[in-house]
């Protein structure tokens, strides 16, 4: 049985246990020389923590048992989140597969599939990642011209897609493919699991303003996908994408952001902002607003409401928050922390973008959420 509220004295026995296992479990040179590390040596502990998760169960937390999952609920797979962000954890490798593959295989693949790849999305032997953006099609999703010609016994793939996280360390791509030039938009498109490691696969990392490679340009020219590896119907891929965006998009992000907030206006209270405490204040109004928010929608996930319309709120709320943090902390001149505000500030640039920019969640709000008519 699953815990449905977070005032339950379960979710505090839960809290404990998470927070002493990643506190033991955390590899130790990531707690203590983070931003020393090669990019070798965090690659390292990337695929060291996947490993950990896997052996200490945390892996498929929310997954159903017979699927090698802990089959817990929302609430204890955000408790496991806050307290993994807390303690500044790795990622790992395998969160795609973790967070987006497997919860899909899981809702829409077939029982063979999900024989075959969900062993190895919990142990993260295979990573995974997502194919969606092109150059031509990333707000505007279902134009995706990347194409599935049918062949005998499966697909010919042929196009490109861009902003591909991981797609360098990955063995397998979850692919939003055109099937049909002739039937109507959002019934054309279909959903397919790519081996990216086979002829015709090219992938190119793009370095970032930060200077990492987290994602890549990745071509396709006649790459084969076999019929067994289509998920859902034929021409019916839109509504599968639909499905990893509503987990890409969920509490479990907002929840590892609201910490990541919780310590940067920590840090703008202590110190940095200390000339201009009130813009401060504020950031903690909005973070204190964004959490009851988050625990509101996922308690609603548990009783197994409708909370899918949060997530767009959600993804507005953290992101801006975040943004105007680090934004407060590099206009404070901090000398102490510099690098920190620098670094974040950075980084937080990307948050209104992906996973659906902001101005595309105002739009949903406004039409699903809010049904103002345009
Ligand atoms: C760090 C990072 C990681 C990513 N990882 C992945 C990944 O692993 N896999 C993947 O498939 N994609 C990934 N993406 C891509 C991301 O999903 C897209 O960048 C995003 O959907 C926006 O698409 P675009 O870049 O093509 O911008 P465009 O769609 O060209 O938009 C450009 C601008 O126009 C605005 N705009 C467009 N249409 C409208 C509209 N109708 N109303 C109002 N404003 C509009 C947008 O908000 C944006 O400001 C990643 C992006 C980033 C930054």
């Amino acid at each position: 049985m699953s815990i449905t509220r977070f005032d339950e004295p379960a979710a505090a026995e839960f809290r404990a246990d998470v927070a002493t296992w990643v506190r033991d479990a955390l590899p130790k040179k990531w707690q203590t020389s983070r931003a020393s590390l090669t990019p070798d040596e965090v690659q390292q502990a990337q695929r060291e923590w996947d490993a950990a998760l896997h052996t200490a169960g945390y892996a498929g937390l929310s997954w159903p048992s017979e699927y090698g999952g802990r089959g817990f609920g929302p609430i204890e797979e955000l408790i496991y989140y806050e307290e993994s962000s807390r303690a500044n954890a790795p990622d790992g490798f395998g969160r795609i597969g973790r967070v987006l593959a497997g919860p899909t295989i899981i809702a829409a693949g077939t029982e063979a599939q999900k024989a075959k790849y969900l062993p190895r999305i919990l142990d993260a032997s295979e990573i995974w990642c997502q194919g969606f953006s092109e150059p031509g099609a990333g707000s505007d999703l279902a134009s995706v011209t990347t194409t599935a010609k049918k062949v005998d016994g499966g697909y010919l793939v042929n196009g490109q897609k861009i902003w591909t996280s991981f797609a360098q360390y990955s063995k397998r791509c979850l692919m939003l493919v055109k099937t049909s030039s002739d039937l109507p938009r959002h019934h054309n498109l279909s959903f397919l699991l790519l081996d990216m490691e086979q002829e015709g696969v090219d992938v190119r990392p793009i370095r970032q303003i930060n200077g990492e490679e987290e994602f890549s340009e990745v071509f396709f020219t006649d790459v084969f996908v076999a019929d067994e590896d289509l998920v859902g119907e034929e021409h019916e891929g839109w509504r599968v994408a639909m499905t990893v965006l509503s987990n890409e998009r969920g509490t479990t992000e907002a929840a590892t952001r609201l910490v990541e907030a919780t310590a940067q206006i920590d840090l703008l209270n202590r110190c940095c902002a200390s000339n201009s405490r009130l813009d401060a204040a504020r950031l903690d109004d909005r973070r204190e607003l964004l959490r009851w928010h988050i625990l509101r929608s996922t308690e609603e996930k548990a009783a197994e409401l409708d909370w899918f319309q949060a997530g767009s709120i959600l993804k507005v709320q953290w992101s801006e928050l975040i943004q105007d943090s680090t934004r407060l902390g590099l206009d404070s001149g901090c000398s102490v922390h510099r690098d920190y505000w620098r670094h974040h500030y950075l980084a937080s640039k990307a948050m209104s973008i992906y996973s659906g920019t902001n101005e595309i969640q105002r739009n949903i709000i406004t039409d699903r959420v809010l049904r103002v008519a345009r």
